[in-house]
């Protein structure tokens, strides 16, 4: 999808408003980890109210346009009424129509308490962190916001742009952006989060995600590129040759359509369970089908060889006996030529417990999940941290 067909056009914007059933019991909020409510601003955006519109859908979500692009179908689109008549709403793009075409500062004001005397430490400018900021400022707090990499919005820098422009991360953050209230340092590792305590802030919380990318545990494993590294400089490993993605979740899905457009004449994800197993949206299937990627199903990884320049994948096949997913004896093979080999196989990171004013939020307290999800998280550790701090 190119960056022109992000947003709904006028009359498709229309037409979805259109449909919606207004359901009393609101299925689409039920649904949505943050809690937005798509009836409302549906609602609003009918009537033409596009200012409250923006105002119902900033009110629990400061990252609202970015969520509208990127938000899988499993929550609000799901649970969508619609789809008993004919197909549900597409209320994602809806809400990122909505606030790229109408939002301005005074329809996305939200009252705010004045400072309350008390700072705080946000470690991680992620989805968490900043949901985090953004709470904790409406409630008076101020705040040090402390990132390790050069710029905001965390594991969705990894996103590639024609799905996720980096402007609109930037653009949600323009509006929850106080510089009176938050301070941020870009480029700031902190390694000891407990110190910050004697440094005059009340509470922290933690949102540092889960950057460990998971190896494979196989002999050759150094041959094989961690998704982290390939997404965050797809410009360093550009090549016309064979590409090997390791994985079937989403993060796979981006790294194969990423070589694609990177220029591989060809590109093939191994994933060890069945296509209908892969936790991908059916907007990533299609993109999968589009691309013309070859999908190897039921399949390990045994070994990584290197000969000469190409590099040789050593697979053998799975089977399921009684559920358990178990190798076949004698099936491994030999798959030479490849020019890259991609592992997107997950992330990690050591879970911690959280103490009195220590709070952890988003994937590294709950692992690997969605923006959404790691948004409602980071509101909820605000939330906890301000009950505490206020007795
Ligand atoms: C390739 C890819 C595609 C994805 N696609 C989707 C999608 O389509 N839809 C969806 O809903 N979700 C998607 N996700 C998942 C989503 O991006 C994550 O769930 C979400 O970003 C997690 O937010 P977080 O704030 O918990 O952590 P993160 O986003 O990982 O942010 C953590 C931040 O903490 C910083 N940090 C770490 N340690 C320190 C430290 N010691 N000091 C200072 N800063 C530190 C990191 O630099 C990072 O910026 C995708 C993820 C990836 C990797
Ligand atoms: S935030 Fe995401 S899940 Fe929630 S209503 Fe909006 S698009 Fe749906």
């Amino acid at each position: 999808m190119t960056s022109k067909t992000l947003y709904l056009t006028r009359a498709q914007l229309l037409a979805e408003l259109g449909r919606c059933l207004n359901c009393k019991t609101q299925p689409c909020m039920n649904a949505c980890p943050v809690n937005c409510n798509p009836r409302e601003f549906i609602n609003k955006a009918k009537d033409g109210d596009f200012s409250g519109a923006v105002e119902a859908i900033t009110r629990y979500n400061p990252m609202g346009q970015t969520c509208g692009l990127i938000c899988p179908d499993k929550f609000c689109m799901h649970a969508c009424t619609r789809s008993i008549i004919d197909f549900p709403i597409n209320i994602p793009r809806v809400q990122a129509t909505i606030l790229e075409k109408y939002r301005t500062c005074e329809s996305a004001a939200h009252s705010k308490h004045p400072f309350n005397g008390k700072k705080i430490a946000v470690i991680g400018a992620g989805p968490a962190g900043i949901a985090a900021t953004s709470e904790l400022v409406k409630l008076g707090y101020k705040i040090t916001l402390y990132e390790g990499f050069e710029k905001i919005g965390g594991a969705l820098n990894l996103i590639p742009e024609n799905r996720l422009p980096f402007s609109v991360i930037d653009k949600d953050w323009s509006f929850i952006n106080d510089p009176e209230m938050i301070e941020m340092h870009l480029n700031t590792i902190i390694n000891n989060p407990v110190s910050l305590l004697n440094e005059g802030y009340s509470g922290v919380i933690i949102a540092t995600g889960e950057p460990d990318s998971i190896d494979l545990g196989v002999e050759g494993e150094e041959y094989a590129l961690s998704y982290f590294d390939y997404l965050r400089h797809p410009e360093q490993y550009k090549t016309k040759g064979n590409v090997a993605v390791i994985g079937g979740g989403a993060v796979a899905v981006d790294c194969a359509l990423t070589a694609i457009n990177n220029g591989a004449d060809y590109v093939e994800m191994f994933i060890r369970r069945r296509i209908s197993d892969m936790r991908v949206t059916n907007e990533e299937r299609k993109s999968l089908l589009d691309a013309g990627i070859d999908l190897t199903s039921m399949t390990k990884i045994k070994k990584i060889g290197k000969d000469g320049e190409f590099i040789t994948l050593y697979t053998c096949k799975n089977h399921f006996n009684q559920e358990k997913l178990e190798e076949i004896p004698d099936t491994t093979i030999a798959r030479p030529g490849f020019s890259l080999i991609i592992r997107a196989i997950g992330s990690s990171a050591p879970r911690q417990n959280d103490s009195d004013v220590i709070i952890y939020a988003g994937d590294c307290k709950h692992g690997g999940s969605t923006i959404v999800e790691a948004l409602a998280s980071g509101r909820e550790a605000a939330a906890r941290l301000n009950s505490r701090l206020s007795g």
